[in-house]
């Protein structure tokens, strides 16, 4: 073979090194002399490892072993493999990876050298990094309650539809109650929207806090809540109604001092629609509401009512 016409190889924007079957480098060209600050003097007849203590190339032993078993190019992926030689980032870069990110593709060049090409995919894999951590935030706030930070109605639209699935495929019944707070526009009338503001998350604390973990909690809107109780049957879903009720008339809301709350319950009948469930729940939280408020009411067979425990 012809000796390897090295100047061209120093003006590409990647780094070539050309070796022998040993690692024992024949060719460094001048990108990795920038990125790596090894002179070419120093890089040519040594043995890649021992430039680099400390760093295991057995994947790159393997794909030159595979290069020139096969003839055909071999590939190292910077999300898989991270990089073929260690390249530390500047710190000025504020890069979100200690190491450059590179890809590779190794080529056996006759029956003795191999041309190893890396390419820097540090900025690729930092763009995918950025919209990876946007698209989880984009999903929880999606699902989120921005005030609150419970669940929001649609997520518990969502939750409540599998539910349903669940219910009507298994010998098996839920329960949800609707929270919704006495008299909470003189709390913002007498002492502002930020005590209102307080009230709510307070509330939401409190509430998912009381709960079974299985239970979902979520802000249904405004000054009302609700509650999913897997497994639940109606007796019980009141009883942890009435229990909350307790908890939350006890508590002090600060400025706002003590504050209450009416409840609206009702269990899932088979093949009932999601929006039954949802008005039978509402329609028991207004009969609370009509009769004193600060109280909890049960939808029975539809549209009967009972007040709770
Ligand atoms: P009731 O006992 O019949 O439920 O009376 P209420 O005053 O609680 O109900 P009403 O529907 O008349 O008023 C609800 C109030 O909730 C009015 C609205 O300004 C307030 N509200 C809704 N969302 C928010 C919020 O995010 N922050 C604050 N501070 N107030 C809110
Ligand atoms: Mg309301
Ligand atoms: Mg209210």
């Amino acid at each position: 073979m012809t000796p390897v016409k090295t100047d061209i190889l120093d003006t590409l924007e990647n780094g070539v090194i050309i070796t022998d079957k040993d690692l024992n480098i024949l060719s460094w060209n001048r990108w990795l002399v920038v990125h790596t600050g090894i002179s070419q003097e120093k890089a040519r007849g040594q043995h890649l490892p021992e430039l680099f203590p400390g760093t295991s190339f057995s994947i790159l032993k393997r794909k030159i072993h595979i290069a020139f078993t096969l003839k055909i190019p071999a590939f190292t992926n910077a999300s898989v493999e991270k990089y073929i030689i260690p390249i530390k980032l500047n710190k000025i870069t504020k890069s979100i990876f200690r190491f450059m990110r590179q890809d590779s593709v190794i080529t056996a060049l006759d029956d003795t050298q191999a041309a190893i090409l890396i390419y820097d995919a540090t900025p690729l894999l930092e763009a995918n990094a950025i919209i990876e951590t946007q698209l989880k935030l984009v999903e929880k706030q999606a699902r989120t309650d921005g005030l609150t930070q419970c669940y929001n109605k649609t997520m518990f639209n969502e939750l409540l539809a599998i539910e349903i699935k669940k219910a009507d495929r298994h010998d098996y019944t839920f329960s949800m109650i609707i929270l919704d707070i006495d008299n909470f526009k003189s709390v913002n009338d007498t002492f502002g929207h930020l005590v209102g503001d307080y009230v709510l998350k307070e509330i939401a604390t409190i509430s998912a806090q009381s709960i079974r973990e299985s239970d979902v909690f979520a802000r249904w809107g405004g000054e009302e809540f609700c509650i999913l109780l897997p497994q639940t049957a109606l007796a019980n879903a009141v009883a942890v109604a009435d229990k909350l009720r307790r908890i939350l008339a006890a508590h002090d809301f600060g400025a706002a001092g003590h504050q209450h709350c009416s409840f609206g319950v009702a269990e899932y009948s088979k093949d009932n629609q999601q929006s039954d469930l949802v008005r039978q729940a509402d329609e028991a939280l207004y009969y609370a509401k009509h009769n004193g408020k600060n109280r909890v009411a049960a939808c029975l067979d539809d549209r009967k009512f009972i007040l709770g425990p």
